[in-house]
This record gives C-alpha cells, structure tokens and sequence, in this order.
C-alpha cells in the first residue's frame, strides 16, 4: 500500500529478474511475473491481473528495492503457470504439443483448444475455416494420430440410441453415453475397437462402408475417421459431428456384437 510521500511497504513475490508488476484482484497478490503473463501463478485465475502502479508497469528487482519493497523470492516458472491456454496455442505450440503423454490427454488438449477455436469464431463473427487456433490444432491432430497408430485408446461414447426420443435426448445433450468404447489403431492404421480389430482399407469410393470384418474408407487417418464418425465434438468447436450418435452407434453395434444386446 502507498504511504504518504509515495514511500511504498509493499510485499512483492518475486517470479522474474524484471517483468511486469502486477495485482491479483482476486487474491491480492503483488507479483513481478515475466513479461505478457495473463494468468496468476498463485490462485490460477485468468483475466484478474491488473497493473499494480500505472507508473510502473514493467519494473526490475532494483526498482523495487528502490522502492522499498518486500520482496519474496519465487521459483522459476513454466509458461502454463502464468500464460492462459489461449496464449499457450498461438504463441508456445510446440512446448505445448509436447506435454501431453496418452492420446486421451492429446485429444483432451484438442477439444479444449477446439473450443477456444470456435468461441473466436462467436467473439469475431469471421466464420472462416481457419483462424488463429488452426495451427495448433493440426498439430495436435498429428500428435494424436501418432498416439492411436502407437495403440494408445481415445473413448467412443457409445449411445445406444433404439428409438427416435433417445436420439434427440443426445443431441440435447440430456442423456449420458450408454458406455464408453476405446478406439486405437496400429502402424497399418486397422482400427480397435475395445481392442478388437477391424481392418482398414483405403478407398476413395465411400466415406465409409462397413463390411463385415473391415472399413473401407476414404479417410486416411484413424484421428480423421474418429473425429468425422465417432467422436462427439470435433476438433473445431462443438459443432462437431453432425453424425453423432446416429453412424457411431451403427459402427459400434457392427464391430461389438455384445455391446448389441
Ligand atoms: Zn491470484
């Protein structure tokens, strides 16, 4: 707080050498924090960082010794504590890309990164295929596609829809998945489901078509044939899979003969 002649007794948390100095308005934490941080290290909410002093938005710990501030020296920070997802998938793709170890992980990331996809499209109203979320999500596209080919499972909601009400329930989003199947794949890119495998061939002739013991199908990626016909969102926003769960119910019930009953 200020002091009368402008002496200041504040208590600082110390994150960086110099960075911009800034105030929690939700937790009231004074932070020096590296340079464009949006997120606050220590109560982990976004949007709440407010300069602490107009006059001295990016300052140095000499500058606040000068000032005589109390300064608690933090450790080093990684750019998810201070950076909000949204900096993370525009500005740190790579690093970001990287940390995720399963498929489910991955494509937990993806839908996030998905969401944030389509709430620019909402705050922009620029419809466009493309916009700032695009490269990270083929990015993570590519991650996950490495992932399942690896044999590591994403879940399938399966729905079990037997009748016309079931299936506008889902689409309301009012009736929880039946049971979850997991889908995998393999370096031939055959797919898995719960670990029974169905073999893949590649056909421009159908989008899909269900033989009895294969796929026929023009997608060349299990992560594509997933997001176009069993996952629930697609990896560009909630819109997603204007097929779901009508197709993925009916793959399902083809390769899971006891999920059937
Ligand atoms: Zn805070």
């Amino acid at each position: 707080m200020a002091l009368r002649g402008g002496l200041r007794m504040e208590t600082v948390d110390v994150y960086t050498e110099r960075g911009d100095l800034v105030t929690c308005s939700d937790c009231g934490k004074v932070m020096l924090l590296p340079y464009g941080a949006d997120k606050c290290p220590a109560c982990k909410k976004e949007g709440c960082l407010v300069w602490t002093d107009e006059s001295l938005r990016e300052a140095d710990i000499d500058s606040l010794l000068e000032r005589h501030c109390n300064l608690h020296q933090k450790s080093e920070l990684q750019p998810e504590e201070y950076l909000s997802l949204s900096i993370l998938v525009t500005e740190y793709i790579p690093y970001l890309a990287d940390k995720p170890q399963t498929a489910r992980e991955t494509l937990f990331l993806l839908l996030e990164t998905g969401s944030l996809f389509e709430k620019y499209w909402r705050d922009t109203r620029c419809f466009q295929s493309e916009n700032i979320y695009t490269p990270a999500i083929k990015t993570l596209l590519d991650k996950l596609d490495v992932k399942l080919r690896e044999g590591d499972t994403i879940p399938v909601e399966y729905q079990d829809c037997r009748s016309l009400e079931d299936f506008f329930r889902v689409v309301a989003g009012e009736r929880p998945a039946k049971e979850e199947v997991s889908f995998s794949s393999d370096k031939e890119g055959n797919y898995y489901f719960n670990g029974r495998k169905v073999k893949v061939e590649n056909s421009d002739e159908y989008a899909y078509r269900l033989l009895k013991t294969k796929i026929q199908t023009s997608y060349r990626r299990p992560v594509d044939f997933y997001f176009r016909f069993l996952a629930r969102f697609g990896p560009y926003g909630t819109y997603g899979n204007v097929y779901y769960p009508s197709i993925t119910d009916l793959i399902c019930r083809r390769y899971l003969p006891e999920t059937a009953k």
